[in-house]
């Protein structure tokens, strides 16, 4: 690896399936990297309108003008096949055309200087782009090396093509690494010497549109591996908003007797608004919901409990629960040999949520001083250093 030793930075990047997180190893410490709107995740969102392409947060929050052609979720299709029974479940539920390319793959079709088709590679492409960029601009110099991280249940050709991703951007991928593990590594799991025998982890991953929950283990070198893993690849904040969303419309209808549901317009404000009303809602006991002439010029005012949202959303919170508990099942754990329990992604900031995984463990600390939705991208980082460095910590 002394060969990789030269000046260019290696940053570790987090490719979610609706966000993703650039870090990188500098000044003695892991550094989350803000991007040009100062945010510390960026919407795995990429928007074609005529001859501009957008990535990120403006893609995002232009979703509800433009859903045929602001691509999110390409996560959710790279390295299949489109006769992949999941890629055909999936594209029934997505806003943008996904039609078979000359080779069996998804191919996405958007309008974009006339009409244009494009891999889920080739958007994941723009995305690690965007997120190299936001380093650079950072570090103030080129980023050449990446490590980038894939849940744990994807199988070979899902690495692979992530990989051809980063080096369509222009990234020399010199480690690709399942999430869980990059999560254990944030909280220093891998370099313990006080393990004796084996120590157990689990890994609690409640994101934007999924829910991935991993059992491992580590043994006394710090060597990780994972055991099992389980999960709801629909299950996750989107979920959360749109039942937001569905209660601020049910109550508009009450109020005023008309049904906004098919407006898209109003629905995308509903829903950027109910977005950021959940995350006040992980801090705070309540919050407004108000929009200016939502629908037919009429204004709406709400106010918005955290115990509403929770009464919501309990159904998939109950539902996190059982799939924690089948995991444990299928590797043969009982909860009590759980020696660590890692909270990743953004719905773990929920507090019901985090109460809720730490009774089902008997009221044990939970690992979740690294923000969740951050944790993936900092192991990420740290890992990125080493590697290019043959395992000494240098900075970026
Ligand atoms: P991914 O699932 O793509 O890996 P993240 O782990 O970043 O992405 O999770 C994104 C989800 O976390 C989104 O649904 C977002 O609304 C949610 N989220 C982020 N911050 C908070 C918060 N403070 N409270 C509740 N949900 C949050
Ligand atoms: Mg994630």
């Amino acid at each position: 690896m002394a060969g990789r030793g030269n000046n260019s930075p290696a940053i570790g990047i987090d490719l979610g399936t609706t966000y993703s997180c650039v870090a990188v190893w500098k000044h003695n410490r892991v550094e989350i990297i803000p991007n040009d709107q100062g945010n510390r995740t960026t919407p795995s969102s990429v928007a074609f309108a005529d001859s501009e392409r957008i990535i990120g947060d403006g893609a995002k929050n232009q979703v509800a003008l433009n859903p045929a052609n602001t691509i999110f979720g390409a996560k959710r299709l790279i390295g299949r096949r489109f006769s992949d029974s999941k890629v055909q479940q999936d594209i029934k539920l997505l806003p943008f055309k996904v039609i078979k390319g000359s080779s069996g793959t998804p191919k996405i079709v958007v309008t974009y200087k006339g009409q244009e088709k494009f891999l889920a590679e080739e958007i994941s492409a723009m995305i690690l782009g965007k997120m190299k960029e936001t380093a650079e601009a950072y570090l103030g110099k080129v980023v050449k090396y990446a490590v980038i991280t894939v849940p744990a249940y994807f199988d070979d050709s899902q690495p692979r093509a992530t990989k051809r991703a980063g080096t369509i951007a222009g990234l020399d991928v010199i480690r690709m690494i399942d999430e869980p593990t990059a999560a254990a590594v944030a909280y220093g799991l891998d370099n313990k010497s006080d393990i004796v025998g084996k120590k157990n982890v689990l890994v609690f991953d409640l994101g934007g549109g999924t829910f991935d929950v991993s059992v491992m283990t580590i043994d006394k070198r710090g060597v990780l591996e994972v055991k099992a893993v389980a999960g709801d690849t629909h299950l996750g904040g989107d979920d959360f908003d749109n039942r937001m969303v569905d209660h601020c419309a049910m109550e508009f209808k009450r109020r005023c007797d008309k049904d906004l549901t098919g407006n898209q317009q109003a629905m995308g404000r509903l829903r950027f608004t109910s977005d950021k009303a959940k995350w006040i809602l992980s801090y705070a006991n309540r919050t407004s919901i108000e929009l200016d002439g939502l629908y037919e010029g009429i204004d709406f005012s709400m106010k918005f409990t955290r115990a509403k949202f929770e009464d919501l959303n309990m159904g998939s919170f109950n539902k996190c629960i059982d799939i924690l508990e089948t995991c444990l099942n299928d590797a043969n754990m009982k909860k009590s040999c759980v020696d660590q329990v890692i909270l990743v992604g953004g719905s773990t900031r929920i507090p019901k949520v985090q109460h809720m995984v730490q009774e089902f463990f008997d009221g044990r600390e939970l690992c979740n001083s690294v923000n969740p939705d951050e944790a993936v991208a900092y192991g990420a980082a740290v890992i990125a250093a080493k590697v290019k460095c043959g395992d000494i910590l240098l900075d970026a």
